[in-house]
């Protein structure tokens, strides 16, 4: 992590920090030694502050995915990701405690059975129908992110059940505010938690809706251009307006969502593969299902509507004055790569390897070339199996002998990934100098 992205990490972990030191603290300021009577009392107590950290950590996990811009550009798109899968179980898991407590304090205090009692309590109190329904969306939404769930569903599938948190959430709110007694009679309490809710949305509706419909409308990007590349992959060229304004750069991804039928409703994402330019970025997809596969029919003219541009994949990661980068691609992780090469200062010495199964799945074997002409690079294919080429350190070390000297950014298939990283750590290549792009399903 570069300096200035530890800074702003630093900040944010403290800004975290304080938010939940203040939402432990309304807890706190509105308990009386009377809820701590022993035992339905207190497991009531103890349900409360489940549900206020637990609420919290739900709420700070959808502003780690909400893609504020300077969020996503120090700590990196997938580390957010990571971050918010973190949270996501002890979310869940404390706002699952609240309820059964609840529901065990309550019962206890009236003498009933625990499932007689959450009827009880749904039935009755304001606003406990929308909540239990959240709740229920919360845990649909936990469940199908466990990775043995998740591996079974289509990518749509989880997305559409995601998507309900956001409403788990909002339905949770009313009966917090009108039956917590940390908010009855404590204004100030009332206040820093709608505070909390409005901020959470304001973050959603402003950086995933408001500034991606503002750039599409702006940059009024459109398909140009559908190039076969062969072996199922195609490159999409698309033009628009004052595209230097975005900021990307090559090795970074959009969210794209082409505004054609059939593909309008989700977006998907794709790295940039050739450096933008001021009217023209490319990307290059090859078919591995239904989206990635209809994008060879999509016609010059398609309006496209982004999101981005995400990703700390870039040049300018690059240890300043070391001067060597390896870059390491495989199958169609290659793209971002070539769209790196053109983004290095010259004076950085640049090998690349493609590995790839065979001589077919060599995409943009001549564009490699020229440019490894131009800029003085050297470009390496190494195409067999995994037995012929085992991606370790000392086999890496036959094609390029400065790599453990060098910052290695490597994109492909998670096995090539975890290989390289191998080597990396093997020749005592610091985190900082390995940069990694998965192609990978970032389950949010
Ligand atoms: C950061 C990033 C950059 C990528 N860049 C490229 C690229 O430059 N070129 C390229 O060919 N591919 C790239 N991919 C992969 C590409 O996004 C998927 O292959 C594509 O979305 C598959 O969609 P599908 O409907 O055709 O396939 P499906 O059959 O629906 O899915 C195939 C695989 O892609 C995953 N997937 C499907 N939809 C999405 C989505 N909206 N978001 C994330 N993952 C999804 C599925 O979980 C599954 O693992 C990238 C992925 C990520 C995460």
């Amino acid at each position: 992590m570069s300096v200035r992205a530890k800074y702003y990490a630093d900040w944010a972990s403290a800004v975290l920090g304080v938010g939940l030191g203040l939402t432990v603290a309304i807890f706190l300021e509105s308990t009386t030694r009377s809820d701590w009577a022993w035992p339905y009392p207190a497991i009531i107590s103890v349900s409360r502050i489940c549900a206020l950290v637990g609420t919290y950590f739900a709420l700070v996990g959808i502003v780690m995915v909400s893609r504020i811009s300077w969020i996503e550009r120090s700590v990196g798109h997938d580390k957010l990701v990571r971050w918010h899968r973190k949270l996501g179980p002890y979310a869940l898991f404390l706002i699952t405690f609240h309820v059964l407590l609840v529901a065990l304090g309550y019962a206890g205090n009236e003498g009933l059975r625990i499932g007689g009692e959450l009827w009880r309590m749904t039935r009755n109190y304001q606003w406990m129908l929308p909540a239990a329904v959240g709740f229920l969306f919360f845990v649909a939404a936990g469940v199908t992110s466990y990775k043995r769930v998740r591996s079974k569903m289509s990518y749509e599938t989880w997305w559409t059940i995601h998507l309900y948190t956001y409403l788990a959430i909002a339905l949770s709110y009313m009966h917090q505010v009108l039956t917590g007694p940390m908010f009855l009679n404590h204004p100030l309490n009332k206040y820093y938690w709608e505070g909390l809710y409005l901020l959470t949305a304001f973050t959603i509706i402003y950086w995933r809706v408001v500034i991606p419909v503002f750039r599409s409308f702006r940059h009024d990007l459109r398909v140009a251009e559908i190039v076969d590349e062969g072996s199922s992959v195609v490159s999409i060229v698309m033009r628009g307006h004052k595209l230097d304004r975005l900021n990307a750069q090559g090795g970074q991804f959009f969210s794209w969502r082409f505004m054609t039928k059939g593909q309008w409703w989700i977006a998907h994402p794709y790295s940039l593969s050739a450096a933008p330019t001021s009217e023209e970025m490319r990307v290059t997809v090859k078919n591995l299902g239904d989206a990635s596969g209809a994008v060879k029919h999509l016609k010059p003219g398609t309006k496209v509507f982004f999101e981005g541009p995400f990703g700390i994949f870039t040049a300018s990661k690059a240890t300043k004055g070391l001067g060597h980068a390896v870059l390491v691609g495989g199958g169609v992780g290659i793209t971002p790569l070539r769209a790196l090469m053109e983004e290095f200062d010259p004076s950085v010495e640049v090998d690349v390897i493609f590995r790839a199964a065979s001589e077919d799945d060599l995409v943009f074997k001549l564009e490699l070339d020229e440019l490894a002409e131009a800029r003085g690079a050297r470009v390496h294919y190494l195409m067999g199996s995994r037995k012929q080429h085992p991606m370790n350190a000392s086999h890496i070390m036959k094609y390029v002998p400065a790599f453990r000297y060098s910052d290695v950014y490597v994109c492909g298939p998670t096995p090539l990934v975890d290989a390289v990283r191998a080597a990396a750590l093997a020749c005592g290549i610091p985190k900082e100098r390995f940069h990694a792009e998965a192609f990978e399903f970032h389950a949010e």
